[in-house]
């Protein structure tokens, strides 16, 4: 092969890098803005228990209400916010705002929130979770705290005192995505969750796939056994949910159930007659 075709391939990755990294830069440069005037906002997903059929709680979750491009998925831009430490006034301000919006909820209801590995790296979650407690009046087990076996992967014994006093503190913890990581048992032996949400993974597959079916029967079964209480992530369904109760979870999050809303639509939902669990089937 002639030399010069490496060299015009090469200039062709050089220009693409280029291009990748002046798109990142505009990213940055926009989230950054985003942050500083408060582009962000949450939706609110219900999640309903399984055996009652009412509203437990709502899972927030960041959008980002771009000017031109509109409502932007975190997938897109948390990684970076990741990366350039964003992520920490982001985090703090869901905290306050996702506290805030559930104190005008009914005392029964929760609210749950996702927590970055980097924010769980520095010790300002703690001061973060306290203060948006304490500014909202909300009380602390009506906080849920989601954290992946990714803030545990590289556990130490700041990670655990971390968690262990956030349990202290009253907050639950749940351990989102679960069984997309790595040694999950382990980690349950490590520290007590109190709920452990089953990735939409699994919950794809319950119906058609042995495999998946047999995954989430070892993981209620486990939960069960520990008295830890599990949510079906990404039920989508009507034969998922039937499956999924069948199986003893105790909570579902979906599609089927309910989409993320905005808060005025969370409110609406538990001022109706009865906030009982609907499904497009039904
Ligand atoms: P997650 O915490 O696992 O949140 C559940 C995601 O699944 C949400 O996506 C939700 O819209 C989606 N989902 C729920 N039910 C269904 C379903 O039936 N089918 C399908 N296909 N999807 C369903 P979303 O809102 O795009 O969030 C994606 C991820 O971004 C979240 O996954 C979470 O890891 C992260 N994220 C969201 N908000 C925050 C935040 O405030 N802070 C941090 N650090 N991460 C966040
Ligand atoms: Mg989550
Ligand atoms: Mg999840
Ligand atoms: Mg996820």
């Amino acid at each position: 092969r002639a030399k010069g075709d490496g060299r015009g391939l090469f200039r062709f990755f050089e220009s693409e890098m280029d291009a990748r990294m002046q798109a990142r830069r505009a990213l940055e440069v926009d989230l950054r803005r985003a942050t500083e005037q408060h582009e962000f906002e949450l939706y609110y997903q219900p999640q309903f228990n399984l055996g009652t059929g009412s509203v437990t709680g709502f899972e927030a979750l960041l959008r980002w209400r771009h000017p031109d491009r509109g409502l932007v998925s975190p997938a897109e831009f948390i990684p970076l916010a990741e990366e350039t430490g964003l992520i920490l006034p982001i985090g703090e301000w869901v905290l306050a705002k996702a506290c805030a919006e559930a104190a005008k909820w009914p005392s029964t209801v929760t609210v749950a929130v996702n927590l970055s590995p980097v924010q769980f790296r520095s010790a300002h979650v703690l001061r973060a979770v306290v203060s948006a407690l304490s500014d909202s009046g909300l009380p602390a087990h009506r906080l849920e705290l989601e954290i992946t076996e990714s803030v545990l992967l590289m556990e130490t014994e700041s990670t655990l005192a971390l968690l262990n006093q956030l349990h202290i503190l009253g907050v639950r913890i749940s351990m989102d995505d679960f069984g997309t990581g790595y040694s999950s048992l382990g980690y349950l032996q490590k520290f007590r969750f109190d709920k452990i949400k089953i990735d939409r993974e699994f919950i794809k597959g319950i119906c058609e796939d042995e495999k998946s079916l047999a995954i989430i029967k070892a993981v209620t079964g486990l939960s069960a056994s520990m008295g830890i209480a599990t949510t079906a992530e990404g039920v989508e369904t009507q034969a998922q949910l039937s499956r999924v109760k069948a199986e003893g979870c105790t909570e579902v999050q979906g599609f089927l159930t309910g989409r993320p809303m905005a808060a005025r639509d969370a409110m609406a939902l538990l001022q109706a007659p009865s906030r009982v669990m609907q499904t497009d089937a039904a």
